[in-house]
């Protein structure tokens, strides 16, 4: 699953490779991208590689933008020109060749081809909180945010939310508050703004890691019924929030917040 770390590395990684490169466009699969067809971009230059949250966006010369979400499964693969694909093309959305590069999209929730003067107009964007991942992220704004929907919130629930805070995911919720010792089904009216802005940025600091290595932490997500590696007490679970997912925690690491 796509999290604001995976989307981070990949913008990086983009960057490198295509920033500044005249981009040749090809639409191989069955599906076509929303908005302006893909040939548009043909022949445009790919000035600026941004990510926002779990937001990837793609700036090309001429006010042209490609905007992508990759959803539960979506994925975007960089190849060498003329390498062979990992996956069918007929699985492939879009695919961007320069410098002897090929950024390859296959799936996801959201891909389209708009004018950046468009790009406000997104709900998905307009509503965006914070970009926890951003240089400029100021914990303590965050905060704020988080305690905007009121004080019966449980943190974990509120830290799914992308309009409080943008990027983090199932596996960063969950690994976050265990790094910071707070219980995730705590209310956020029941804890302070120290413990707000340490789980922030904790979580934070696990993307950040997550970015460069390209590994996501696991020492309580989807570690239900097996000894926390710090204390050796079983990891609890529990679903969270209307969408259900699922959190992970150590009962006695991140014990219920007294209020
Ligand atoms: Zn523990």
């Amino acid at each position: 699953m796509a999290e604001g770390d995976t989307i981070l590395r990949l913008a990086r990684r983009m960057r490198a490779r295509l920033e500044g490169a005249e981009v040749s466009v090809r639409t191989p699969g069955r599906r076509r991208p929303e908005g302006l067809n893909a040939a548009e971009l043909d022949g445009h230059v790919l000035e600026r590689v941004e990510s926002r949250g779990k937001h990837l966006l793609l700036h090309f010369d001429g006010g042209l933008l490609l905007h992508s979400h990759l959803g539960m499964r979506g994925s975007w693969q960089l190849y060498e020109r003329g390498e062979r694909w990992r996956r069918p093309a007929r699985d492939a959305w879009i695919a961007l060749a320069g410098n002897g590069a090929e950024a390859v999209n296959f799936g996801g929730s959201k891909m389209r081809i708009v004018r950046e003067a468009q790009l406000g107009r997104d709900p998905r964007l307009a509503r965006l909180g914070p970009d926890l991942l951003a240089d400029d992220f100021d914990p303590l704004v965050a905060a704020a945010r988080l305690r905007s929907p009121g004080p019966d919130l449980k943190l974990g629930e509120a830290l799914l939310g992308q309009r409080l805070v943008a990027g983090i995911g199932n596996i960063f919720r969950s690994e976050g508050c265990f790094e910071a010792g707070i219980d995730p089904n705590a209310p956020i009216g029941a804890l302070g703004d120290d413990q707000l802005v340490s789980v922030l940025e904790a979580t934070r600091r696990l993307m950040l890691e997550a970015a460069e290595t390209g590994r996501q932490p696991s020492r309580v997500y989807r570690k239900a019924g097996r000894p926390c590696p710090r204390c050796g007490e079983t990891i609890r679970s529990r679903a969270q929030g209307d969408s259900a997912r699922v959190s992970y925690w150590c009962p006695r690491c991140q014990p219920p917040a007294s209020g």
